[in-house]
């Protein structure tokens, strides 16, 4: 397990993160927000210590279980088509790393992550109180079934793969609620924005090809 509390986050991690926040906006992030939370959230924490000097690419990589870390420009991305407004209740599927988590609590959202593999979810639920992020809540599950309990969210973001729309997710947004959404096969997915209507149906946008790894059924170990 990663010991944030033993990782320093040094002049040499902070200059590195201000180098990728510039690789970022010459991609076209324009929004000074997300920069600043991209410039905040030290990401070599959310990796095991032996490839830290890979923290600052603007790359996707491993992080266990199969899994990966997003690529900062897609964080960037998925984050400002979300919208977010301080105190919005976001839920997140895929935890991962818990990186895009905190990307959201630095912009002022209560995050509510769900992850289906233990391992992960194991790992990240310990890592972001050690590193002092109290508002994300981690969940331990299958995101296609969402937080009922917890339920409605102001927004929802799906960083994993979709082959179809959620239908349970939908009822889970409040009326002009947003979802972002990569929808689509395992080999490349069209980036979407659903908006909740008043009539419980939505309306659709797109917005470019990404690819993730898949939104999977059930829970894993
Ligand atoms: N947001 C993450 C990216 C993780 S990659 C980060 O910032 O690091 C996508 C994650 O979605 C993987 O960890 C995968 O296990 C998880 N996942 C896939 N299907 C899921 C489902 N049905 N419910 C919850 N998590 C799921």
């Amino acid at each position: 397990m990663i010991k944030p509390t033993t990782i320093t986050d040094s002049f040499r991690h902070k200059g590195l993160r201000k180098q990728l926040v510039e690789t970022i906006r010459k991609k076209g992030i324009e929004d000074l927000e997300v920069l600043q939370a991209i410039e905040n959230v030290p990401r070599h924490f959310f990796f095991d210590s032996s490839f830290l000097e890979y923290a600052y690419e603007d790359k996707p990589f491993p992080i266990g279980a199969g899994q990966t870390i997003s690529q900062p420009f897609t964080v960037a991305f998925q984050t400002i088509l979300l919208n977010v407004t301080k105190g919005d209740r976001v839920l997140e599927i895929g935890t991962g790393s818990g990186y895009q988590s905190c990307i959201l609590a630095e912009l002022g959202a209560k995050v509510f992550t769900i992850e289906r593999h233990k391992t992960l979810y194991t790992k990240t639920s310990r890592r972001l109180p050690l590193l002092g992020y109290h508002s994300v809540k981690t969940f331990f599950g299958d995101g296609y079934k969402g937080l009922p309990s917890y339920a409605p969210f102001d927004r929802i973001l799906i960083t994993a793969a979709a082959p179809k729309i959620p239908e349970e997710l939908i009822i889970q947004l409040k009326t002009g609620g947003i979802m972002v959404i990569p929808i689509g096969p395992d080999d490349v997915q069209t980036m979407t924005i659903l908006v909740k209507d008043a009539d419980g149906g939505f309306t659709k946008t797109e917005h470019g090809a990404f690819r993730f790894v898949p939104m999977l059924k059930d829970k894993a170990k």
